[in-house]
């Protein structure tokens, strides 16, 4: 597959669709490490003396009205400082304005164009892959680079859609991203993974598609009440994926002694930090009483399996990390990966929010930027965004 070291840029137009599909909370950025990842392939593009040409979406955009939180115009900003460089923000998806100011780019300038989703209001001819718009987009450079590994497992205009049209490479952070899941073919043994999060749906491509070659499966999160619920287990209201409940009866018949379950969880009866909560064993939960996090005996069984572990992949909180009082586990299980030196693979989304809210993001093996794609990925599916680049 094409790299961005395999081009010539020199003196060219060079559009990179970069992922800028940060939080933003009135108008702050609250995590830029999706902005920090692409810096690499950015400056590179810089000292390649290239007029450079940013594309990215943010958000979801439907409506006119969406367009006002959506905009990326503080990114522009974020991104200046972290450059130190100007960049010339166009708030138009395309037009004689933004093409003017395409024509205007001198060598080592850097121009961003408005987020792509805007072009979904009318007929969705970003999300759809609208060729026109495609090929439109690539009218307006003459390299493309693609480095949004977050949105890589999607065709789209900003992606797919111009890569069909133009000469194309990937940039360095998704080349990065595919480097360390494709060690994951061959994982240093033992290796184990942990799964958490809210549905078992989600996971059940990845578990059907890793289960050989994990050692084990260390279940938590939301979706361990479905694997209790299989196993007779009263779950109380905790959260349950009816659907998955056949799945969950299966696999585990299928590999008991490798898929293991929480022993003990943290209860409360309601969703929420101020009511009253209490560890349980799982023998224990009561019909008005929800499972927010895995309790103490099981992050100690779990340590127990993980201090031998050579390689660890680990996708989906193992609590509502969002409340305080039930992200113990997660934080205390990430602290002890890092402690221990364990080369731990995070597979983005929420995990790795949460390894940020403790400052462990930087401190783990890698903390990948997509969850989706990542989940794609280890599901054995084929990634549109790379595809169409090989
Ligand atoms: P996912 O996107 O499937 O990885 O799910 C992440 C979400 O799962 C987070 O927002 C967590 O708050 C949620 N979650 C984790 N544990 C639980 C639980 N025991 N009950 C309900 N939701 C949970």
């Amino acid at each position: 597959m094409k790299t961005i070291t395999d081009l010539e840029l020199e003196n060219k137009k060079v559009l990179i669709r970069c992922d800028f599909n940060v939080p933003i909370k009135n108008g702050k950025i609250i995590d830029d490490t999706r902005i920090k990842e692409s810096l690499k392939t950015i400056n590179y593009c810089i000292e390649k003396n290239a007029k450079i040409i940013l594309l990215s979406h943010l958000g979801r955009v439907k409506t006119e009205s969406d367009k006002k939180d959506k905009t990326l115009k503080p990114i522009a900003k974020k991104l200046e400082k972290l450059l130190n460089k100007e960049i010339k923000f166009i708030p138009e998806t395309r037009g004689k304005k933004l093409e003017d100011a395409v024509d205007s780019l001198k060598n080592g300038e850097l121009l961003l164009i408005e987020n792509t989703r805007f072009e979904d209001i009318n007929g969705k001819k970003e999300s759809s892959n609208d060729k026109e718009l495609g090929k439109y987009w690539a009218s307006l450079g003459d390299i493309f680079i693609n480095d949004a590994f977050g949105t890589i497992h999607r065709k789209h205009a900003s992606n797919v859609g111009i890569a069909s049209n133009k000469d194309s490479a990937v940039g360095f952070l998704v080349e990065k991203e595919l480097n360390v899941l494709s060690e994951l073919k061959c994982p240093t043994k033992p290796f184990i993974i942990i799964l958490g999060g809210s549905k078992v749906s989600d996971k059940i491509g990845v578990i059907k598609n890793l289960v050989k070659k994990a050692d084990r499966i260390l279940i938590g999160g939301g979706m361990a009440f479905t694997f209790l619920q299989s196993e007779g287990y009263n779950i109380g209201s905790s959260i349950l994926d009816q659907d998955s409940l056949d799945f969950c009866r299966d696999i585990l018949n299928k590999y008991p002694e490798k898929i293991l379950l929480p022993v003990d969880v943290n209860v409360t009866t309601e969703f929420s930090n101020s009511t009253k909560n209490e560890v349980k064993d799982i023998t224990e939960i009561a019909d008005n009483e929800m499972g927010l996090d895995i309790g103490p005996n099981t992050i100690t069984l779990y340590e127990n399996y993980l201090k031998d572990a050579k390689t660890v992949l680990w996708n989906g909180p193992l609590g509502v990390y969002e409340l305080n009082k039930y992200k113990k586990s997660t934080d205390e299980i990430l602290k002890f990966l890092v402690d221990n030196n364990i080369k731990t693979i995070l597979g983005g989304g929420d995990i790795v929010a949460a390894a940020s809210n403790a400052k462990l993001n930087d401190k783990v093996y890698h903390a990948s930027t997509g969850g989706g794609a990542t989940l794609e990925y280890l599901e054995g599916k084929k990634l549109p965004g790379v595809e169409v680049i090989k």
